[in-house]
């Protein structure tokens, strides 16, 4: 209820100031900018009247009949008003955020013939009026626009998108514009690497004969099939580990460092990745005891079968991640500051979503990016937001956010994804199947490779995978940016925070592209551009100055 009055109150001070610009044009906005910049980006003020003995309900029904909607009208917001009956007092709080200065709008108030034409007029009333700017200390309606809108993106009577979205984008310096574009488009080039040294170490294990070497260790071992995949998999997955140690390095470490992204020392980096290690062991190696069984018990329709457990498989890791993987590399609490959670239940209950907790992980753990996501499948969804966001953002921003991830959950995401790489899944053993026999027909005997349930040719179906999926980047990548910008739209109207959203997709800038070309963004953005989101906003708020439910009057 509280951020529904908050949001209510701010599209009122956008309505009516975006109108009001229409009558009093601004010949010295630059210098009426100046005289405001004390109490930037918003003024607010206190008033507290003492009133006349007796005359203090009086006062306040008239001024809440007469003062309290016309000065609505002229594009002020009024969070509050309270009768002190001891005192005989009335204080209240009034503020105003646009491009003229607090006291030019409040002098063309009391001069408007509105004004005067207030029946009762309860001025006479007040024995003595006083009056202090203030500032916000604690977020909500009143902090509300403690949020740096850049000239460009305020609101105004000639709001513009395209301006709007360019004022935001010009606010990040260009040294840092230009960090930020070299750290994403180096993950261009990454994408590359990682195909080519994991095929060069794939063909390697293939061409020495240590895949075979790898299987026949297994095969002396034991007896029992399912066992002997699993020991393949794990001498598989440490040497890979090994081999690709330097590269992982690089990319995970040294290079996170290098941008001021990352927060660990190497022995914890390290450690994180040997326990990712130790996961992919035991559930990579169910995984594939699985996938073996079903290829040695149907030796055509391997590729259907296999199609199905991976499916399965992906869909129980969904399920579990957030209660057994996650925890593993980071704590997860309760998100208790009522001040964040109670709008942001309030915004899921509004949006039919069954939530009675949020989720805060200790990410800087890790990194200084900013993120929040939805995880979980099945009954173990949830939304989580890290202790970055909550700690770098201002309440608009982490509302627009939060609605963002509402987006994912409402519009069913996590399932239609599901369905979506399910398709790919299948299409990719079709691949497989074929891919495979041609390669075994002619390289079979160099590699000493038995047939597709060879364990030894694991390496063979790993490096056809990697393939598969690096040509499919653009398409992976098309289909999950496309949602982000339906969360991102949804978030939109859940949140009514346009400027939160921009000022959080400049934060997300830290670390992704703000303003790609087309085509790049197509090919390499999981999702959308600082560029896209940012103007999305915009739209979405002109949209809102010029329809919002309480300009049509004024
Ligand atoms: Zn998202």
């Amino acid at each position: 209820m509280l951020r529904q009055l908050g949001v209510t109150g701010w599209s009122v001070a956008l309505g009516a100031a975006g109108i009001l610009a229409v009558r009093s044009p601004t010949p010295g906005v630059a210098r009426v900018r100046e005289t405001q910049a004390a109490c930037r980006p918003a003024c607010w003020q206190l008033r507290l009247y003492t009133i006349e003995r007796g005359k203090l309900d009086d006062f306040a029904q008239a001024w809440r009949q007469g003062v309290y909607p016309l000065r609505l009208k002229r594009g002020f917001q009024i969070p509050a008003a309270w009768s002190i009956r001891e005192t005989n007092q009335f204080v209240w709080v009034v503020g105003y955020d646009g491009p003229e200065s607090f006291d030019a709008k409040d002098s063309a108030y009391y001069a408007s013939a509105e004004r005067a034409a207030l029946q009762p007029d309860p001025r006479p009333w007040i024995a003595r009026a006083e009056k202090w700017f203030v500032t916000p200390v604690l977020s909500g309606p009143a902090a509300q626009d403690q949020l740096p809108v850049p000239p460009g993106a305020e609101a105004s009577d000639h709001f513009d998108p395209v301006v709007a979205t360019n004022a935001y984008l010009a606010t990040v310096p260009p040294d840092k514009r230009a960090r930020s574009d070299a750290y994403f488009e180096g993950g261009y080039w990454l994408i590359l690497w990682n195909v080519l040294a994991s095929a060069a170490v794939y063909l390697l294990l293939l061409g020495t004969g240590w895949s075979a070497r790898m299987r026949d260790l297994a095969e002396r071992v034991t007896g029992s099939k399912p066992l002997q995949t699993f020991l393949y998999w794990v001498q598989f997955l440490v040497v890979t580990a090994v081999l690709l140690f330097p590269l992982t390095v690089y990319q995970g470490f040294v290079r996170e460092h290098q941008y001021g992204l990352a927060t660990q020392t190497f022995g914890p980096w390290l450690g994180d990745q040997l326990k990712g290690l130790a996961v992919g062991i035991v559930l990579g190696g169910v995984f594939v005891i699985a996938v073996y069984g079903v290829v040695r018990r149907a030796p055509r329709s391997w590729w259907i079968w296999g199609s199905v457990v991976s499916i399965g498989f992906m869909m129980l890791g969904a399920m579990i991640a957030p209660v057994f993987i996650f925890p593993l590399f980071n704590k997860y609490t309760k998100l208790e500051d009522a001040r964040v959670k109670d709008p942001i239940l309030s915004m899921a209950r509004a949006n039919g979503i069954p939530a009675s907790e949020v989720y805060v992980v200790n990410a800087s753990r890790q990194s200084t990016r900013v993120s929040a996501n939805v995880s979980g499948f099945l009954g173990t969804e949830r939304i989580t937001l890290n202790d970055n966001l909550l700690n770098r953002c201002t309440l608009p921003e982490i509302e627009s956010t939060m609605g963002h991830e509402m987006g994912h959950y409402v519009l069913n995401h996590v399932y239609k994804g599901t369905l979506f790489f399910g398709v790919l899944t299948v299409l990719g053993f079709a691949f497989l199947r074929g891919a495979s026999g041609w390669a075994l027909t002619r390289r079979g005997g160099a590699w000493r490779l038995r047939g597709v349930d060879d364990l030894a040719a694991m390496p063979l179906f790993a490096l056809l995978i990697a393939a598969y999926f690096f040509v499919l980047t653009p398409v992976t990548n098309t289909y999950v940016r496309t949602q982000e910008y339906e969360a991102d739209i949804f978030g939109l109207n859940a949140a009514g925070q346009p400027d939160g959203e921009a000022v959080i997709d400049l934060k997300l800038g830290d670390y992704r592209k703000l303003d790609p070309g087309p085509v790049e963004e197509f090919i390499f953005f999981d999702h959308p551009s600082g560029r896209t989101r940012i103007y999305a906003a915009m739209r979405w708020k002109a949209e809102h100055l010029t329809s919002g439910p309480l300009s049509g009057g004024v």
